[in-house]
């Protein structure tokens, strides 16, 4: 027979392919991965493997390895700090009355505002070497924190820069509809994110994907609908943040119209998980803002799990209400806080939050998948998310190198 020619050769893995089809985690034990330019070209046990004949062999010595992880909701890119805020809500205040004295969304904006371009990209960079320290392979970036034209083109272009400053997928997603800006009345600001912006965003590719708040503090129901009919019109996928507050018929919305993900859905009720199933739209669960503004109310992760919707885990990760730079933490919250399982959260970081945008080249280790790869040095994958503290990724693989 004659050998594949391969670039490079892992051996020595105990594989957790999660590739669909397959029970659990899909594992593999004594696996192999071979790569050609950037994806994988093999993947599966020694023993069924062809020949190779590769110009380069990493032994992982019986290690673990995972897709790459994704983190599929982020607002990264932000200036400005608000810790103040962290303390006025332990002396009593909410993140409402915080918001309400200009405070929140709005502080964050007049800093994002006030950055230069070159600002923006220094102050994400840390933020996204803490994601990549932990083996994220994939992240996805809203803007949002500008509101006005400039800033929010200022933002999406930032977060492209990310891309070409680190090894990494970033994905762009264009959240106007975030805020109510200070200077403008409501049905301006609609009429100029979806007659203005959106058509901008998609002609000059600074965005994959539109998101929309919809809140009783943000946007409603039909404004929400404006915008993912503008979104749908420029050939832009569309994503929701949902039900996170109060419940607004956000996940039976997004799932109306076809979106990618419905995120964060403390408040779904159960129309909303039915629409979500039949629509194929996942469930980002997001602990973060939970956690960080003491919640109670929990999404409805047993409904989800039932229905059979895709759950995905994401840091949220952003200045105000979840400043966490830590993806693993994340799934740790999403498992003690709201019972997901330790399969849940491994699938939510990798092939779910995947498909939440809109990818299947990532999230999977398959033939003809980019071959991300995180390699860890634990004996069970469950300690990745078991415990808090050091990281034990052994290596991060992005494109196969
Ligand atoms: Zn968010």
């Amino acid at each position: 027979m004659q050998p594949v020619k391969v670039d490079r050769l892992f051996v020595g893995a105990r594989l957790a392919t999660m590739a669909a089809g397959r029970p659990g985690l899909g594992v593999v034990e004594d696996g192999v991965v071979a790569s050609r330019e950037g994806r994988i070209a093999w993947v599966g046990a020694r023993g069924e493997a062809p020949p190779f004949e590769a110009d380069d062999r990493v032994d992982l010595g019986g290690r673990w390895v995972t897709p790459g992880l994704v983190d599929c909701h982020t607002h990264l890119v932000f200036a400005g700090d608000r810790s103040d805020e962290f303390e006025r809500r332990l002396a009593g205040e909410s993140y409402a009355d915080i918001a309400r004295s200009g405070g929140g969304i709005a502080s964050t904006v007049r800093a994002t505002r006030a950055a230069s371009e070159d600002d923006l990209v220094a102050a994400a960079l840390p933020r996204l070497d803490a994601l990549v320290a932990e083996g994220v392979t994939t992240v996805e970036i809203k803007s949002g924190y500008g509101l006005d034209e400039a800033t929010e083109t200022k933002q999406l272009r930032a977060a492209a820069r990310l891309r070409r400053l680190r090894r990494i997928d970033v994905e762009t997603t264009y959240l106007g509809a975030h805020a109510l800006p200070e200077d403008m009345a409501r049905g301006a600001y609609v009429d100029f994110v979806c007659g203005t912006v959106i058509p901008r965003v998609a002609r000059e590719k600074l965005a994959g994907a539109v998101d929309a708040f919809l809140e009783t503090i943000a946007f409603d129901a039909a404004e929400t609908a404006r915008v993912f009919e503008a979104a749908a019109a420029a050939g832009l996928r569309v994503k929701l943040h949902a039900d996170q507050i109060t419940n607004g018929g956000g996940a039976a919305l997004a799932a109306r119209h076809r979106a990618l993900s419905a995120d964060h859905l403390e408040y779904a009720d159960e129309t909303g998980v039915a629409a979500m199933a039949k629509a194929g739209t996942v469930a980002v669960i997001l602990p973060g803002a939970f956690f960080m503004l003491n919640e109670t109310r929990k999404p409805p992760i047993a409904a989800f799990r039932a229905a059979g919707v895709p759950m995905a885990v994401a840091t949220d990760l952003n200045p105000g209400s979840s400043p966490i730079a830590s993806l693993r933490v994340s799934a740790t919250m999403a498992c003690v806080l709201f019972g997901m399982t330790v399969e849940e959260v491994w699938l939510g970081m990798t092939r779910h939050a995947a498909r939440a945008l809109g990818r299947d080249d990532v999230g999977v280790l398959a033939p003809g998948k980019a071959c991300d790869l995180a390699v860890w040095s634990v004996d069970r994958l469950a300690e990745v998310v078991a415990k808090i503290g050091p990281s034990p990724l052994h290596m991060r693989v992005w494109r196969g190198a």
